[in-house]
């Protein structure tokens, strides 16, 4: 079942992903349909490193409508395996930021398709915890009366 997507907001004066939609400034496009749009990264961490963007501004993926996320998500197979296929990588990551602290530079909800090569030293130490027991119930609590 496809979900509607609302009418979207106006471009953002400044962003530079909304000048790309309008064509202001230039992008080498992958792929443009209604909602969405694919280009290639200017500044790629790997040959082939590509981007997947909502039309609408939007600035992180817990703002933006469920629809409109399914149609820049239901991309990311399709863009991979082309990409991959283009670039002879063996795998690929999706990266998505949110917010500054989390790595986000261009305030506009973008995929990253990153093409991952052997000996490309992209990969990244997440220094793992152990969860608790007593604050895993709490999460629980916390999170699921949450979901609406
Ligand atoms: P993030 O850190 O998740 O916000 O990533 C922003 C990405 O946008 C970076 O990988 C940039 O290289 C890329 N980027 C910035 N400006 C452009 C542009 N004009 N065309 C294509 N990619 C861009
Ligand atoms: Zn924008």
């Amino acid at each position: 079942m496809t979900t509607a997507i609302p009418t979207p907001p106006a471009p953002e004066p400044g962003c530079i992903f909304c000048k790309i939609v309008a064509g202001e400034i230039p992008a080498y496009k992958l792929y443009e349909d209604e909602h969405a749009l694919a280009f290639l990264d200017v500044g790629p961490l790997s040959r082939g490193h590509s981007l997947v963007i909502p039309k609408a501004h939007y600035t992180t993926l817990d703002q933006m409508p469920d629809g409109l996320v399914g149609a820049c998500a239901s991309l990311l197979p399709r863009l991979g395996k082309a990409v991959v296929a283009a670039t002879g990588a063996p795998g690929w990551n999706v990266l998505q930021n949110n917010g500054p602290i989390a790595g986000q530079v261009v305030m506009h909800m973008h995929f990253h398709i990153i093409p991952r090569n052997e000996g490309d030293s992209l990969g990244y130490r997440w220094s793992a915890g152990k969860l608790d027991s007593q604050d895993a119930q709490t999460l629980l609590n916390d999170i699921t009366s949450r979901l609406n």
